[in-house]
């Protein structure tokens, strides 16, 4: 039950409900713990006549849903030099996790706090470690975790996934997924775990996925940068065999071919690879991170090309390691300005809906529809014919 005097109603030049078109000077009544009583259009007489609207200048979006964090890596904020490359960056941080819990758990504190005032609503979070579980426990964003693991060779892969069982179990195993970090870092014997154990509990999946063109080299012929980090690392190679194929597709075979597997960033993916997966994987995710691709590679993946494919597309920040903001819109604006043919409307989208259903909460989160509780984002900074982002954009959490 709620209230009536609880009531809030907010209006705005243009309200986005994501699932419907735009509506013009629309009307949005939430009761006080933000739940969604009515969308209306005018003239349309709003069914809850009492109680004062609040008024916006600019556009009211649902909630953003950021599809790939590393909460665990905010204290890497601004430590890692930009435009070095991915390999570069790699060893930054292997270098730089080092740091104390106290500091990193305060980074992690900072990091959630800087979602939620950025309108963030829900985060697919990843984790090595068990340093962001008490933050996200009592956070009020909805944290779904992916945690990683991580075994180039075989003899690692039994041990790999006993240490995930482990932080899973920590977590209660509610609203977590163990997950590969990327092609490279994962031996077929492992990615056998991985597939198994997602199959029978029917869970959702994450990988990175060609940030950089050493992936696919060391899958094609056995060569690049990243042959040469593990033999730095004193990790033996000798086992691998090149598959001839790109990183994408010689591990797809060994994936689940029903779960939802979210595929991040996608920088050298080409049209042939994402037709071949999603006949092996109609329930594919396309993650972009666009501001750290620029962070870390200065280079964009051909957003444009998945536009055109119409996939399942998600937009993640990845990690204040890679990036100088934890933003949403930060994001979209990077995206519009590269991408001017991208509507404004399919971008919100991948910011809002998709991500909820990638997760699997779309029922409360990603849209502006009665009955659910999405939250409410007042931006600024887009000018209203076509919806370009005329300079600085600002996005406040209403609700
Ligand atoms: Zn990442």
């Amino acid at each position: 039950m709620f209230s009536l005097h609880l009531m809030r109603k907010f209006t705005a030049d243009f309200v986005f409900p994501v699932s419907s078109p735009p509506i013009k000077n629309g009307v949005v009544v939430t009761d006080d713990e933000g739940k969604i009583l009515e969308v209306a259009s005018p003239p349309n007489p709003l069914s809850f006549g009492e109680g004062e609207m609040q008024y916006y200048p600019g556009i009211i979006v649902p909630g953003f849903v950021n599809a790939h964090c590393h909460l665990e890596l905010s204290h890497l904020k601004g430590v890692i030099p930009e435009k070095k490359g991915l390999d570069e960056f790699i060893m930054g941080i292997e270098s730089l996790r080092a740091a104390s819990d106290e500091e990193i758990i305060s980074a992690v504190e900072k990091a959630d706090a800087e979602m939620y005032r950025n309108g963030i609503v829900a985060v697919s979070d990843i984790s090595n470690t068990n340093h962001s579980f008490q933050t996200k426990a009592k956070s009020k964003i909805h944290y779904h975790t992916f945690i990683e693991l991580l075994g180039f060779h075989p003899s690692r892969a039994e041990h790999a996934f006993e240490k995930g069982i482990q932080l899973e179990k920590e977590l209660n195993r509610k609203n977590v997924s163990l997950t590969m970090h990327a092609p490279y870092s994962a031996s077929i014997s492992l990615l056998k775990k991985i597939k198994k154990y997602a199959e029978e509990n029917h869970s959702v999946l994450t990988m990175h996925n060609q940030e950089n063109a050493d992936e696919n080299l060391l899958f094609i012929n056995k060569t690049g940068k990243i042959l040469k980090r593990l033999e730095a690392l004193g990790i033996d190679a000798s086992f691998f065999e090149p598959t001839g194929k790109t990183s994408l597709l010689s591990v797809l075979p060994h994936l689940p071919a029903m779960n939802k597997i979210q595929l991040v960033h996608n920088v050298y993916t080409i049209l042939a690879e994402i037709d071949v997966a999603i006949n092996y994987n109609p329930n594919l995710y396309w993650c972009f991170c666009p501001n750290a691709n620029l962070y870390i590679e200065n280079r964009l993946p051909d957003i444009q090309m998945f536009y055109d494919k119409k996939l399942n597309i998600t937009l993640g920040t990845d990690s204040l390691a890679s990036n100088w903001q934890l933003s949403i819109p930060e994001e979209i604006k990077t995206i519009r300005e590269n991408f001017p043919f991208i509507p404004f409307e399919e971008i919100l989208k991948w910011s809002t809906l998709n991500g909820a259903q990638l997760l699997g909460i779309s029922e409360k989160y990603g849209s502006i529809e009665k009955g659910k509780q999405p939250g409410l984002v007042h931006i600024m900074g887009i000018d209203e014919k076509n919806f370009r982002i005329t300079g600085q954009i600002t996005a406040v959490r209403l609700i």
